[in-house]
């Protein structure tokens, strides 16, 4: 099987390009290192399944592949919020380029849409069904937006060009390889905890998230991936919800650190509550998560020690 993933060099592409080659398929990884990084994949240069290139999906590209998975987007706010053009450009000229792609070779097509779909939910937990409330034009719609256009044209190539597509929509995951100045709620306190500065919480902390472990992230995209029955979209997530003040207090707990909590003002939009419903996930893919917060914690602990360390 030669498998596609755009996003290679990031947090979620690296892992699932480990899986893939765990499972004898020949993986070609693109990426233009916006927020990825070679040291997430170095472990792969030696290897003649793995191929690395360096390319933007805003371009065109001509390959052969059975499989593609398109996770190239920035993914946490401060990077999506960087370049907001840039950003809308890599959803959706981005998807173009890669469902003409899957169109003209026959490949099928997964996207990593996301949870922010849902924008600030009036509906709790989320299901597939619901459409979401996101404002057009706050500081997170380049991202959210983006990420509607890009299901919209899944399903519209599907639709008219017969292109087999999967969508998968991901809740917040986390661990091991997340970059150092990542941004996001985890690798944050994580890396505060340690270096004994304070932890930032936004707002008081009463917002939920519900935080999934890498491993069952991409355990769950690979099953998505590999059955015939459903085009999507499907909910991958860790429905065990939990208050960012908790998470602070969870991590200050199994670090062992004195740093104290510190209160910065709520970012606009920033979504109130979020947990997944993954109905779905378990009855058509019969995936749920194995990895529990603590254990999974422990381990992206052990992993920005060393990170912190070089
Ligand atoms: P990440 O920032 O670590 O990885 C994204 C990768 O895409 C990086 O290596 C980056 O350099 C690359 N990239 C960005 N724009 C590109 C472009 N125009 N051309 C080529 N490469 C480009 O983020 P991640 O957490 O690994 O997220 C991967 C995917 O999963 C993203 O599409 C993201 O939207 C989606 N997702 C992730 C989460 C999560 O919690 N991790 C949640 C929902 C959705
Ligand atoms: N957050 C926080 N401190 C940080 C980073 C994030 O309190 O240093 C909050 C953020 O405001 C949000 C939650 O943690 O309510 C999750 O943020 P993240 O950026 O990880 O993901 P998203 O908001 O996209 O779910």
């Amino acid at each position: 099987m030669n498998t596609l993933v755009t996003g290679a060099a990031g947090f979620l592409g690296s892992h699932l390009c480990d899986r893939l080659l765990a499972k004898g398929y020949d993986v070609i990884g693109l990426d233009n290192f916006f927020t990825g990084n070679k040291n997430n994949i170095r472990h792969l240069f030696d290897n003649n399944h793995f191929e690395m290139i360096r390319h933007d999906i805003v371009e065109p590209i001509l390959l052969e592949a059975e499989q593609i998975y398109n996770l190239a987007c920035p993914a946490s706010p401060v990077h999506y919020q960087y370049n907001p053009v840039k950003t809308i450009k890599t959803s959706v000229i981005g998807t173009i380029n890669m469902l003409g792609l899957a169109k003209r070779v026959k490949a099928r097509i997964l996207q990593a849409s996301t949870s922010e779909v849902y924008g600030d939910p009036e509906e709790h937990p989320q299901k597939e069904e619901y459409w979401g409330r996101v404002n057009p034009i706050g500081p997170r719609s380049c991202y959210d937006e983006g990420k509607r256009v890009a299901e919209s044209l899944m399903v519209n190539y599907h639709q008219q060009n017969n292109v087999d597509i999967r969508i998968i929509r991901i809740f917040n995951t986390y661990g091991p390889r997340m970059a150092m100045n990542d941004g996001r709620v985890v690798s944050n306190f994580i890396i505060q905890a340690l270096k004994g500065k304070p932890l930032t919480i936004y707002g008081k902390g009463e917002q939920t998230r519900s935080f999934c472990y890498v491993s069952d992230l991409v355990e769950g995209a690979l099953k998505m991936m590999e059955q015939e029955e459903f085009i999507g979209p499907v909910n991958l997530g860790n429905p065990v919800e939990i208050k960012i003040i908790e998470i602070a207090e969870k991590i200050l707990e199994l670090t062992g650190s004195k740093s104290k909590i510190i209160f910065h003002p709520l970012p606009e939009d920033d979504p109130v509550r979020r947990r997944p419903d993954i109905s779905r996930a378990k009855k058509i893919l019969n995936w749920q998560p194995r990895v529990s917060l603590e254990e999974g914690l422990k381990k992206t602990i052990h992993y920005f020690k060393n990170e912190i360390k070089k």
